[in-house]
Order: structure tokens, then sequence, then C-alpha cells
């Protein structure tokens, strides 16, 4: 056996990792934990479960008892796996959500590395710093939270809510006011259809937009009046695909910057791998091997 070969082996000391989801086949989490795993020279192997909702508090004694070292939470679980843990983190806990586990000697620790991978993913690709920004969220789910709990803390001055369902983005202003006295927070009622019904004034000084709809998976373009959108304003889709998402292509077309989804994924799954390992993941490891994977991806199809 060369090497090469050896190196990638499970061994009776492998520290396990993995995911649990259901679904879960289509998650680009194991390539690139495995590949960061494997270039930092970490004895460990990361794996994906697929956990039923009626499975999850067995999953979680399961991490106990067979000592599986940290998890990543996907859908359906990460809201209803909050209340199953033994600590949850502030930030995850005001957003509602946990997506990374750490398992230290049977206690399980909940955090959620979304919001962070976001911040991450905006200086990375936008040079963007929320500190004393307007910023407008499309979109007021799960996502959302995150988002909005990240960028209230990195000291966004405003943020406007642009949401189909206006009480449930109303429920969320509500809520964040109270934690983030120094954010001012809007509403912003929205049915995606008609750029003419955009409600304006949702744009007035705003210096960023994030997508967090799931308006983009299927190819589906958001109608922003985009004439209205100074070329200053920088653009984030948390949607990502094996191509550019429409609303990175429209955003190109109006000279704003724009950058999707892709550097969020990596940019969580990066800091969950610190979560775990206590070290850095190594850099562009995880983002190089996505990228390889959607390639190929695009070409079968
Ligand atoms: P969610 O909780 O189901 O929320 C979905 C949001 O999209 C809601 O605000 C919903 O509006 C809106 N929406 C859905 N269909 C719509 C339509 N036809 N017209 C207008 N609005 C519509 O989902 P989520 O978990 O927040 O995820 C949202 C997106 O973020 C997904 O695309 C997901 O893949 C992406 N995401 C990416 C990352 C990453 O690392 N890049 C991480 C997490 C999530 P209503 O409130 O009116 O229903």
């Amino acid at each position: 056996m060369n090497e090469a070969r050896e190196e990638s082996c499970v061994r009776g000391t492998t520290r396990v990792f993995g995911i649990f989801g259901d679904p879960v086949d289509h998650s680009l989490s194991p390539v690139m934990q495995n590949a960061a795993f494997e270039k930092a020279g970490i004895d460990a192997v990361y794996v994906p479960f697929h956990v039923r909702p009626q499975q999850l508090g067995g999953a979680l004694e399961g991490l106990r008892s067979l000592g599986i070292a940290g998890i990543n939470v996907t859908v359906p679980h990460k809201e209803r796996v909050l209340d199953l843990l033994d600590e949850v983190d502030a930030h995850a806990r005001l957003i509602g959500a946990v997506n990374t586990i750490l398992n230290r000697d049977g206690w399980l620790f909940g955090y959620n590395t979304d919001g962070i991978g976001l911040l991450e993913a905006l200086r990375a690709e936008l040079d963007f710093n929320p500190a004393g920004s307007h910023v407008l969220l499309l979109g007021a789910g799960g996502a959302c939270r995150a988002a909005a709990v990240a960028l209230c803390a990195a000291g966004a001055e405003s943020i406007g809510w642009v949401n189909r369902t206006a009480q449930r983005a109303q429920k969320l202003a509500d809520e964040f006011s109270a934690h983030f006295p120094g954010t001012e927070f809007a509403v912003y009622p929205w049915d995606f259809q008609e750029p003419s019904t955009f409600p304006v004034a949702a744009l007035a000084d705003v210096d960023l937009v994030v997508n967090t709809t799931t308006l983009g998976l299927k190819g589906e373009s958001i109608a922003l009046p985009w004439h209205l959108l100074s070329p200053r304003v920088s653009i984030y889709d948390m949607v990502y695909a094996s191509e550019k998402t429409p609303l990175c292509v429209q955003a190109g077309r109006h000279g704003c910057q724009a950058a999707d989804g892709l550097s969020m994924l990596v940019g969580q799954g990066e800091h969950a791998f610190r979560i775990w390992t206590g070290v850095p993941a190594p850099a562009g490891v995880m983002k190089k091997r996505l990228l390889a994977v959607l390639h190929d991806k695009k070409h079968q199809s």
C-alpha cells in the first residue's frame, strides 16, 4: 500500500464526525470536511447519517455512546435539536437553531456557524464589513435569523426585512429589537412578483442586499427594481448552484458586486472544523473541493 493510500485509511484511533439530515445524500459537507481533515493531517473521518425526525433523540444518544466527536445538523433537525442538547451557545439560542454539535466527553454543546459563515463570506467575497451598515434582508426564515443575529452582533446600523409573509418578518423585528437596541429594524411586505410593487423605501441608504429566500434554487429570478439600486450596493445570494445564480447574474448586469452562497457554506464548515479540532481549517481547501464537485455535477447533467 502506498503512503497516500495509507494516510486516508480509517484506523482504531480515527475520530468520527458527520452530519445528521433527512435527506442527507445531497450534502456537500462530507466532501469538504474530509478534504480539510486530510490536508490538515488530522486522523478523522466525516460521515453522512440519514436520521429521520423520530430518530433524532436516539441518534444524539448514539453520539455519546459511540464517542462520535462532532456532528453537523441540517434540515429538518436544526430547530428541534436545540432542546435535546446539554448546552447551547447564546447566539445559537437566539437564532433558534443549531447546525454544529461538539461532543466533549459525552456533554453535547450546540453552536450555529451559519451566521459567522455569512460574515466570513461577506468579508472574503465582497470586502464587506457590517459595522455601521444598512442591510436589506429578503426573506424571514431560518437562514435569515442566523444572518440577522450575526449582522446585528457585528454592528449593523439598520436591518430591513422584505418578506412575502409580513407577520413572519415583524415577529423577527420585534424579537431582535429587544436584543440589539443599537440596530434599527423595519419590515416591508412584498409578494416578490412585480418590480413595480416593490417597497421603494426599503432601498434608502442600503449598502447590502442579502437573499435568504429559497428563490433561485430552481433558477427563479427575483424581480428587484434594479434601476433604483445604486451600483455601490453589494448583493449576497445565500443560494448556490453549479451555475451563477440568477440573482448574481442580474446584479452583474447592473454593475453591482455579488457573491453566491457557496462561500457561506464554506465559512460555516470552516468554523465547525475549528470548533471540533481547535485549529483553523486549511485555507482554501473546502472551497476548492466544493468547486470541483459542482463542476463535475454541471458536466454530468
Ligand atoms: P425557510 O426557513 O423555509 O425560509 C424560506 C424563506 O423564503 C421565507 O422567508 C419564505 O417566505 C421565502 N419564500 C419561499 N418561497 C417563496 C416565494 N415563492 N416567494 C417569495 N418568498 C418565498 O428556508 P431557510 O432554511 O431559511 O433557507 C433559505 C435559503 O437559504 C435556502 O435557499 C437555503 O438553501 C439557503 N441557505 C444557504 C446556506 C449557505 O450556507 N449558503 C445556509 C442556510 C440556508 P414566507 O415567510 O412568506 O414563507
